[in-house]
């Protein structure tokens, strides 16, 4: 029988970089490598619980492929096809502003980079297969729940049109694994799962860092120039090493930039950015304990590992990420042996993001030019949804509603979570919706053209954390439907889909404070 999964692979990233010598899956550091060769633990009883067409669609791989016996072997890690060359990347990482060491895949293993028809190159990782010689004291494995939220995050997040790694497959592994959900000393034991996750590449600000803090400068030198070559091709090169690698990490700051001002439009907030979990593509990596704003809080974040100083909070994410570039410029000094042009890269960040930010707001409001006194307009609003708990998802929605010749408070309504919510900053509102209306006037823009553009930039459907809950509370009891229903929803988040009106729903008051919907802790 011919196997369903055919793949070109081209595993670049262990034939053109230094490995570790060991075969052996040991934990312990790893020292002028940037990858130790392992492989997937096989698991009892895999079973496919969704996969994403699209992704497939990338990889070649035919809804039959997907649904074959040999998918949910190979993407569970039961299975090694020929050309794979399973693999876990050694890097390291500031956790909580400290620098944490070696971290590496402690719980993903490459299976190779495949290259498909089209010669667009893809890198495949199993997340949660077992044990690496990165695994530290942990298990290298991963939970329905937590891998439930990664799979159907990443792809939410992709038809957004948020940058971000994408999910093929979600499996369960027949096996259970023991988590304490909220460290408070109840382990209990929950199913195991295993995403298999995409992206052009998984290289991370860690990777430079490791080898810098080891001194490791000459492999610091070729991994640079391998991302530079191979990630970013259509960087405009130099001949002069130093001047490419500036041009690179300026290129770092802008997309870094993006991914922020996309995470802010959305309501997104990544809960753990550590510098580990920051990719050099600019690509969102590592869902975890992230969360989706419900009532517009800059101070919110979801992740209780984090609740007392709250450093990832939905507001803080840019001079978070301003800091997390400080790290990397740091990292890749010793080949540019400068300041200056680092600082500068830095400070530009600043602008720049601020600038984006604006631009996003401004496409979220439904201007088509910018206005001197739109940052006035802006800030006002933000300072009213904070005021009063108003959900910043549907109050978007609803405003594209407005009819300028009659502004009316009233189609804002369901936006609030408390009764009298709306009452109480009725009037600034009210306020804020003449001057709002008389911008869009003086702009002349057709109301439906206006309202049809901002429909296309502020989402009706986002994965809000009490449906994730939901899907996983089933998934658990073997339901899988509503992951695959979340899934479908997701795929078309701007559009209306009155269908699934329930799924566009505010946080019902159950989810207010329940584990999972409010509260994440990183145990996954
Ligand atoms: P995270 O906070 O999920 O980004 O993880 C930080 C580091 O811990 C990374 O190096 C992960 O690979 C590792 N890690 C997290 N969970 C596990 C686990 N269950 N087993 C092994 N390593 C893990
Ligand atoms: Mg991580």
């Amino acid at each position: 029988m011919t196997p369903a999964l055919q793949f070109q692979f081209d595993n670049r990233f262990v034939t053109d970089l230094p490995g570790d010598p060991e075969e052996e899956n040991f934990r312990r550091q790893i020292q002028n490598a940037c990858y130790s060769h392992v492989d997937p633990k096989p698991v009892v009883r895999p079973e496919l619980v969704a996969y994403a067409s699209e992704v497939a669609e990338l990889l070649d791989l035919s809804p039959a492929a997907c649904e074959s016996n040999e998918f949910v072997e190979v993407f569970s890690g039961n299975r090694k096809l020929d050309g794979m060359a399973p693999y876990a990347t050694c890097y390291g990482g500031h956790q909580f502003g400290n620098w944490a060491g070696q971290l590496g895949d402690g719980r993903a293993i490459n299976l190779g980079e495949i290259v498909n028809a089209s010669g667009e190159r893809w890198a495949l990782q199993l997340k949660g297969a077992g044990p690496t010689p990165y695994s530290r004291t942990a298990d290298g494995l991963a939970v329905l729940r937590s891998s439930v939220r990664e799979f159907l995050c990443s792809e939410a997040m992709a038809h957004l049109s948020v940058p971000t790694t994408r999910a093929l497959s979600l499996a369960t592994t027949g096996e259970s694994v023991v988590r304490d959900i909220l460290y408070d000393g109840n382990p209990a034991p929950e199913p195991g799962a295993v995403v298999c996750r995409v992206a052009p590449s998984f290289t991370r600000f860690g990777h430079f860092e490791i080898l810098t803090a080891r001194r490791e400068i000459d492999l610091l030198r070729r991994l640079v120039d391998y991302t530079i070559r191979h990630d970013f091709p259509d960087l405009e090169v130099s001949d002069d090493p130093k001047e490419r690698t500036v041009r690179w990490f300026n290129e770092v700051c802008a997309r870094t930039a993006r991914m922020i001002v996309e995470w802010m439009r959305v309501g997104f907030v990544h809960g753990v950015m550590n510098t580990d979990n920051m990719s050099i593509l600019g690509l969102t990596i590592d869902y975890g304990p992230y969360g989706w704003l419900e009532d517009y809080d800059p101070e919110w974040t979801p992740n209780t590992t984090d609740a007392a100083n709250r450093r990832y909070r939905f507001g803080q994410q840019a001079p978070i990420a301003q800091w997390n570039l400080l790290q990397l410029a740091n990292a890749i000094y010793p080949l540019v042996d400068d300041v200056d042009p680092l600082q500068q890269a830095l400070a530009s960040f600043g602008t720049f993001y601020q600038r984006e930010y604006a631009a996003m707001m401004q496409t979220k409001l439904g201007f088509t030019t910018g206005d001197d006194g739109d940052r006035e307009l802006i800030a006002e609003l933000l300072s009213i949804l904070a005021a009063e708990e108003t959900d910043m998802t549907i109050f978007f929605r609803r405003l594209a509603a407005l009819d300028i010749n009659a502004p009316d408070p009233a189609i804002l309504t369901d936006a609030y979570y408390s009764k009298d919510g709306q009452a109480r900053v009725r009037e600034r509102t009210e306020r804020w919706l003449s001057d709002y209306a008389a911008r869009l006037a003086f702009e002349g823009i057709d109301q439906d053209e206006r309202r049809a553009a901002m429909n296309r930039v502020n989402p009706k459907y986002v994965l809000r954390n009490y449906l994730a809950q939901l899907a996983i509370d089933k998934a658990e009891e073997g339901d899988f439907g509503l992951v695959n229903e979340l899934l479908d929803v997701l795929r078309k988040p701007y559009d209306e889909q009155p269908e699934f009106d329930h799924h566009a729903a505010k946080r019902p008051d159950w989810a207010r404070d329940r584990a999972g919907c409010s509260m994440l802790s990183c145990s996954s």
